[in-house]
């Protein structure tokens, strides 16, 4: 049980939490039936404890409810990269400072 949840961190966006992924690119919204736009997204998921962004990830958004959609084979490409990561065998192209708060410290 632990194990599945692990994997199903490790996949999580966290800045688009309800994106779905789908097999093949459909012809309109699957949930709705409207068109897609095409957009390029930021994947920010964790990783070991890490947190990591993922930029120029293309997706899907429906026009008028903003539905999200990823495709598996982006998503394929992310987990690659991901692994790739885990090896070093890749370079970030920059690094980010991150600001991190306590609530305790809030007035
Ligand atoms: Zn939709």
């Amino acid at each position: 049980m632990e194990e599945v949840t692990f994997e199903v961190n490790l996949r999580r966006n966290l800045l688009h939490p309800k994106l779905i992924t789908l097999a093949y690119r459909p012809s309109h919204c699957p949930r709705c039936q409207q068109d897609f736009d095409d957009v390029v997204i930021e994947y920010i998921t964790l990783d070991n404890g890490h947190l990591l962004v993922i930029r120029d990830v293309p997706a899907l958004r429906c026009r008028t409810n903003g539905h999200e959609y990823i495709l598996e084979e982006t998503l394929n490409k992310v987990e690659r990269l991901l692994e790739l990561e885990k090896k070093q065998g890749i370079q970030p192209t920059e690094r980010l400072s991150v600001p991190v708060f306590s609530l305790k410290k809030a007035a």
